[in-house]
């Protein structure tokens, strides 16, 4: 007992350590509230180790490496860049679509100092929030006007809103969708005060559903895209222009809740059956909405597309005002669009179509180039901690974009010795630099089709000191 004592009695005071060198290096380097915070924790648990018996060899060269430990910790962002390595894309969880450095200059640029973001410097007077935008959006979907709103959820919460509260909107039973937990249809649907009338049966849904259930309550004829679900075999639904026309004839609009929306033909690439955006304008129809950054890209944000008449009463809706994009993402999606004035240049400067398009055999290259630097690590042999080797996979595109279509893609899978894979795993995703992988029976898979060029030496890096430490 009365070494639990004097055990107690040697621990330094905060007081003492706030005084030494460390603590006043410390407060220099740090808010003084993470230095208290951190002594105290520290202490705190040395005092329990000693009063539970296991703390009977305390150094204080340990007490203060724990502080030091516990300060970066505190002082690290909690939103921090990781290494995607599961080769999903549009990874919702890791932040969807990344930005290029060529778009984040620009975006820069317009924050770091003021901009006339509704100025009309022709005239000197106040000028449009979207006018910078509107003029792009048209030339390259092809519709009449756009907006842009906070996210797509955002876009078809307000197009609803402002058509059809306190009236019926019509919508097929195959398309009462949920996407990623928080969308649901008929959710949106209520809380825009729009009220949902469902036609058809889960699997089929024919064109006399829809007559039969318009009535003069009807005011939109809406048809959501079944983003990451698919139906097959004994099915049936309108297409697009099937519902256009259903639309003119009963002189009632038709919208449709794209999802992820691509500008691009991806037909010559084989990966993609849909039509583009442009496409669907064609049809006639008088909305479309979709993300700013699933496949289009971009940052988040909801693009509405289609006819002037409709877009000028959505902008004149008290939610815009709410939903609004700030002026970073207007500067993201200005110079987004830009982008896709030339197809090409769309598809070697949006990160997200890269990787989407990149040929296996560079990310191929891109697993070699990294497998070999792993193999040559200075003090470190590699087959003495795993097996590792490169393999041919998949990828998936994610973000409700493309769910039934493959990705050919080169992964480096490794098969750890000394620990689980699943240690390996939370180890790495728990590194420094977080590194998000996938397991795949006993192989931990870093897919490369999502791991940029500069991202390869940490990557290295993470891995070795993963297969390395043995606590
Ligand atoms: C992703 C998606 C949404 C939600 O879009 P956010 O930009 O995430 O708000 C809505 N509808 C469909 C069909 C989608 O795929």
């Amino acid at each position: 007992m009365s070494d639990i004592k004097s055990l107690l009695s040697n621990l330094p005071s905060v007081d003492e350590i706030l005084k030494s060198s460390n603590g006043l290096k410390w407060l220099k380097n740090y808010p003084r509230r993470h230095v208290l915070q951190a002594i105290r924790e520290v202490i705190d648990i040395a005092r329990s180790a000693i009063i539970s018996g296991k703390g009977t060899d305390i150094q204080l060269e340990s007490l203060m490496d724990k502080i030091n430990e516990k300060l970066q910790k505190l002082s690290a962002f909690s939103l921090q860049n990781v290494i995607n390595a599961t080769g999903v894309v549009i990874h919702t969880n890791l932040g969807r679509s990344i930005l290029s450095q060529n778009i984040m200059q620009h975006v820069r640029e317009i924050a770091c100092s003021y901009s006339n973001l509704e100025y009309d410097i022709e005239k000197g007077i106040r000028g449009k929030r979207y006018s910078h935008i509107q003029n792009l959006i048209t030339q390259i979907t092809g519709a009449e006007s756009s907006l842009i709103v906070n996210n797509n959820a955002a876009a078809v919460l307000i197009c609803l809103n402002t058509i059809a509260k306190g009236k019926e909107v019509i919508l097929s039973r195959g398309e009462l969708v949920e996407i990623g937990g928080s969308f649901r249809i008929p959710d949106v649907m209520s809380s825009s005060g729009a009220i949902l009338k469902e036609v058809g049966t889960t699997n089929k849904t024919h064109v006399k559903d829809y007559e039969q259930a318009i009535t003069e309550n009807t005011v939109l004829l809406l048809k959501v895209h079944q983003s990451n679900f698919r139906m097959i075999g004994f099915t049936k639904s309108l297409t697009l222009q099937e519902l256009v026309s259903l639309g003119k004839k009963s002189r009632l609009p038709v919208m449709f809740d794209l999802g992820s929306g691509c500008i691009i033909d991806l037909k010559p690439y084989n990966i993609f059956i849909e039509p583009s955006v442009q496409e669907i304008i064609k049809t006639g129809i008088d909305i479309v909405t979709f993300s700013g950054d699933k496949l289009l890209g971009g940052p988040q944000g909801g693009i509405i597309a289609g006819k002037s008449e409709w877009i000028e009463q959505i902008s004149k809706n008290p939610l815009m005002r709410a939903l609004r994009v700030d002026k970073m993402t207007l500067a993201a999606f200005e110079a987004t669009f830009r982008c896709y004035l030339d197809e090409e240049k769309a598809k070697n400067q949006i990160p997200t179509l890269q990787m989407l398009l990149q040929d296996k055999t560079d990310i191929k290259k891109r697993a070699q180039k990294a497998l070999l630097k792993i193999k040559k690590y200075q003090n470190f042999s590699i087959h003495d901690h795993c097996e590792i080797k490169i393999i041919e996979d998949n990828s998936q595109s994610g973000g409700g974009a493309l769910p039934e279509i493959e990705f050919p893609t080169y992964a480096i899978a490794v098969k750890p010795y000394k620990i689980s894979v699943n240690s390996l795993e939370k180890r790495l995703r728990k590194s420094m630099h977080p590194i998000i992988a996938r397991i795949n029976e006993d192989r931990l898979i870093l897919d490369m089709r999502t791991v940029q060029d500069n991202e390869i030496e940490t990557l290295i890096e993470g891995l070795i000191k993963s297969l390395r430490s043995f606590d």
